[in-house]
């Protein structure tokens, strides 16, 4: 009889985790292309938040039938530091993201967060406990409202408006003739990369999560963009422990700490100055970007 309700009990399940937070994680899941395949323990709790404190205890994790992805990895992201992620391409990076979101349990060591291991907890409390900013942030077919909300759906306006502004997007809406009534997505007004980006900043600061995850895009914004978007991340990340994977190095040379990745494994870690002192692969990759003009680099482009 169990197996013939497994397989529904396992329907139920996906249908309510769509149906409590459709749009955010529908958007996760399509940012990391991947469905959790965890589901709670029988004896899961809620997370008990206290700073926000990350951290990998020897972490491996293989993908099906594949030599080890990540292995033997340790991070320690303390409350409300900044902590930076950096490697060449296939080093791990997203892997690392997607054990902190729970999409798969390591096959060894640990995750936890605030000491508490994510294999026991309600994978509803991680995810409150949880903000990320994509690669690419994706607008619904909404208002703008609509679109920043969705991580607090009971958020006032005031505390949109404010989200806003601090995201750097105040003078955007105030030169909105219909303001956060504004249609945005495909079919109504077109944003900027770096608005988008910004929304994407607004939707975290208004989650208000302990832990934010920044997961910088590939390409390169214009300059005057870059610093815009630059100033909303530093302002979503401040007072919160914040983990931020890099392709441009720049963006993480301020990180109290910064993880370099090389096949699977840290290969180093320290601050900008200190990797910098030692002159290995993170050195060499901040001089390969400075010598190809810092925002027209990204260490593991293609
Ligand atoms: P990038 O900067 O290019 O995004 P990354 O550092 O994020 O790279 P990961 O995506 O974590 O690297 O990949 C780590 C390793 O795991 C790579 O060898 C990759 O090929 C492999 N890998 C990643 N996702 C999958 C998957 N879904 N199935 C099989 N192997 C995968």
């Amino acid at each position: 009889l169990m197996s013939i309700y497994q397989p529904l009990n396992i329907l139920g399940w996906a249908y309510r985790e769509i149906k409590q937070s459709a749009v955010d994680m529908e958007r996760l899941f399509d940012t990391l292309a991947l469905k959790p395949d965890v589901a709670d323990a029988p004896d899961a709790r809620p997370l008990q938040l206290q700073g926000g404190a990350v951290r990998f205890d020897t972490v491996g994790f293989a993908h099906d039938g594949r030599a080890r992805s990540i292995d033997g990895v340790s991070l320690d992201v303390a409350p409300g530091s900044f902590v930076g992620l950096c490697g060449p391409s296939g080093a791990g990076k997203s892997t690392i993201l997607r054990l902190l979101f729970r999409f798969y349990d390591p096959a060894a060591g640990r995750v936890l967060i605030d000491g508490q291991d994510l294999t026991h907890v309600t994978q509803e409390s991680l995810r409150d406990a949880l903000g990320l900013v994509p690669q690419d942030v994706v607008l619904f077919n909404d208002t703008l409202r609509a679109n920043v909300i969705y991580g607090r759906p009971e958020a006032s306006e005031a505390d949109i408006l404010d989200a806003l502004e601090r995201a750097q997007l105040g003078d955007f809406v105030r030169a909105l003739p219909e303001g956060l009534a504004t249609r945005v997505g495909e079919r109504g007004l077109k944003l900027s990369g770096g608005e988008k980006q910004r929304v994407g900043v607004a939707r975290a600061i208004l989650k208000n999560p302990a832990v934010l995850v920044l997961d910088e895009a590939t390409s390169a914004l214009d300059s005057e963009t870059e610093k815009e978007v630059q100033a909303a991340l530093a302002e979503a990340a401040r007072g919160r422990t914040t983990i931020a994977v890099a392709h441009r190095l720049s963006t993480i040379a301020n990180a109290d700490r910064i993880y370099v990745m090389d096949a699977g494994r840290i290969a180093e870690s320290g601050t900008h100055a200190e990797l910098l002192d030692r002159d290995g692969l993170y050195a060499r990759m901040w001089k390969r970007q400075s010598e190809a003009g810092d925002s027209a680099a990204a260490i593991d482009a293609p």
